[in-house]
């Protein structure tokens, strides 16, 4: 590779690379804005998260277990006009349940700040890298925080643990 195509082809990944450090930053910002907006009770659920988000976008987060095949996908997105069904793996342990719908929900928070609502019934199980890695910064930024919030306001006593000064202190560190 010659010394200029090197750098171009440079060039392109640190684009591509800036390009998804913005993108995931905006993702983990939008996701600890809509966790402070809800205030989720603790101990932290992904089922009333899915309840207060049904609530906030005016239209029902719809969780169904189901035993889906070992070999497939461990969960799936429904979006349709009313509702978006989370359809997740019956035969597995409550924790890797969690983490499935949390994925789903990042599936369902980054198009929603995207403004990507498909128009009609869509079965998202097919999702670019680009999306899955969405998926995963929502998922794992909304477990950090509410572990990390929940942890604070149990260990102080804390009866609004979301609207204290501690959330500030904790959610702008860092990422
Ligand atoms: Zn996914």
């Amino acid at each position: 590779m010659s010394g200029g195509r090197f750098r171009n082809a440079l060039k392109r990944t640190t684009t591509r690379v800036r390009g998804s450090r913005l993108r995931d930053a905006r993702l983990r910002a939008h996701s600890r804005h809509l966790l402070r907006r809800l205030e989720p009770p603790f101990p932290f659920s992904v089922t009333t998260l899915c309840e207060q988000l049904g609530e906030l976008r005016g239209s029902p987060v719809r969780l169904l277990p189901w035993e889906l095949p070992a070999d497939g996908p461990f969960g799936m997105l429904i979006s349709r006009d009313n509702e978006d069904v989370i359809i997740y793996q019956a035969n597995t342990t409550k924790a890797h349940q969690a983490h499935i719908i949390l994925h789903e929900i990042g599936h369902l928070i980054s198009y929603d700040l995207a403004g990507e609502r498909p128009a009609a019934l869509s079965l998202r199980t097919c999702y670019s890298p680009a999306e899955e890695r969405d998926a995963e910064v929502v998922a794992s930024t909304i477990m950090r925080v509410a572990l990390t919030v929940g942890r604070r306001a149990q260990r102080d006593g804390l009866e609004q643990p979301w609207r204290s000064s501690v959330y500030n202190s904790i959610v702008f560190d860092g990422g």
